[in-house]
């Protein structure tokens, strides 16, 4: 529970556009900040103090990174496990530790703790050969979708069955690994809870967004939701209950499936900071990158309070070519500094902030 002072050095694992966007609330707050990351010209390893250009398995430089860091973060889950381990090996504190990295890592581990503490998801099978899926298929229901146990994101290594026929395609599609097998969930929209838990055991969340993804990619982010508020009550005090089970410290975003009658689904939920919480800065009291950092510091938390409706728009590919010109006067613009707009790849987000609140 130590607190981290203004001046101190924060660590960041990962160099992309959130870790960039946590060195910008970090250096508000009086912090100096590292990145560590094996890419060259990463979004947030131009604008750090010092950036360390390692891999995630190279022991030595992840130690010395380390101490050269009061507190050590991270902006994507899928650093391995055993990073995290040489990191706390030197004594500085990382946040989240470990364990919220290794249940987000793995989709069968993470539903199998979510399930256990109470949260309920799709129902879903283990898929370890291709010959799992048909018996998984016939008891599941069509369609049913595949998705890969590790390193899926943004719809990435999923794969739809909507008949025996498609099971071989499938199975290809996601490369023949360990893979869960979930049920298609008939919901009537998607909304995420972005919840703070410091290391002092303090907890927040915000107003939950309602997500639009297409192709797998989320597209908007909208506040207020349109669900009641006994459904977006209960979807928050679900992820402070996951936060306070998994001892998390940090920024943590969980994701639903609501259906017509409210139930609610968890999906999944990634250990950090979060696209569709990208709003937040801009509508709300404490933005979830502020928050964040606050977190980790064992710093008291901010006040979560949204100060207006908002609608967070992704800039994707081409979209992120941005003309100054053609932007709309309320727009704030965020742009990540990457170099190249691919197709699929996340440039920047514009935030609306449309009616202010008065309650
Ligand atoms: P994921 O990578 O698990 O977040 O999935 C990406 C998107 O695919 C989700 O946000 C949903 O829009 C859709 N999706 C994922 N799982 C299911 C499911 N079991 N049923 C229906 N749609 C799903």
């Amino acid at each position: 529970m130590t607190l981290v002072a203004p001046g101190s050095v924060i660590g960041i694992l990962g160099g992309g556009q959130l870790g960039r966007m946590l060195a910008g609330a970090a250096q508000r707050l009086g912090f100096d900040v590292d990145i560590y990351c094996p890419e060259e010209d990463a979004p947030a390893a131009r604008v750090c103090r010092q950036h360390w250009k390692g891999t995630y398995t190279d022991a030595a430089l992840l130690a010395e990174f380390a101490r050269a860091c009061d507190v050590v973060t991270l902006e994507f889950e899928n650093i391995p496990v055993s990073a995290a381990a040489i990191i706390e090996s030197t004594g500085t504190p990382l946040h989240p530790g470990p364990r919220s990295l290794s249940m987000s890592q793995d989709r069968a581990e993470e539903k199998a703790f979510l399930n256990a503490i109470g949260i309920a998801t799709a129902e879903y099978r283990l898929i370890d050969a291709e010959a799992d899926i048909g018996p998984a298929f016939a008891e599941l229901g069509a369609p049913a979708l595949l998705k890969t146990r590790r390193e899926g994101y943004d719809g990435k290594g999923q794969a739809w069955i909507r008949t025996a026929q498609d099971i071989a395609g499938a199975w290809r599609q996601v490369s023949q690994v360990p893979c869960v097998l979930e049920a298609a969930v008939p919901f009537e929209r998607e909304i995420s809870v972005l919840v703070a838990r410091s290391s002092r055991g303090e907890t927040k969340t915000w107003a939950p967004p309602h997500n639009v993804h297409l192709d797998g990619i989320l597209s908007t982010s909208t506040v207020p939701s349109g669900l009641p508020r006994d459904v977006e009550h209960d979807a928050r005090e679900q992820a402070i209950m996951l936060v306070d089970a998994l001892g998390h410290v940090g920024v943590l975003a969980l994701e639903f499936f609501v259906l017509p009658d409210g139930t609610l689904l968890a999906n999944e939920f990634a250990p950090r900071v979060h696209n569709s919480g990208h709003w937040t800065p801009e509508a709300c009291q404490t933005g979830q990158f502020e928050q964040h950092i606050r977190a980790i510091c064992g710093w008291p938390l901010g006040d979560t309070r949204r100060l207006f409706d908002a609608e967070m728009v992704n800039l994707i590919g081409e979209a992120g070519l941005v003309e100054p010109d053609h932007l709309e006067p309320g727009d704030v613009l965020t742009l990540y500094g990457k170099r190249e707009a691919r197709p699929g790849r996340k440039m920047g987000h514009i935030t609306r902030r449309l009616n202010p609140r008065r309650d």
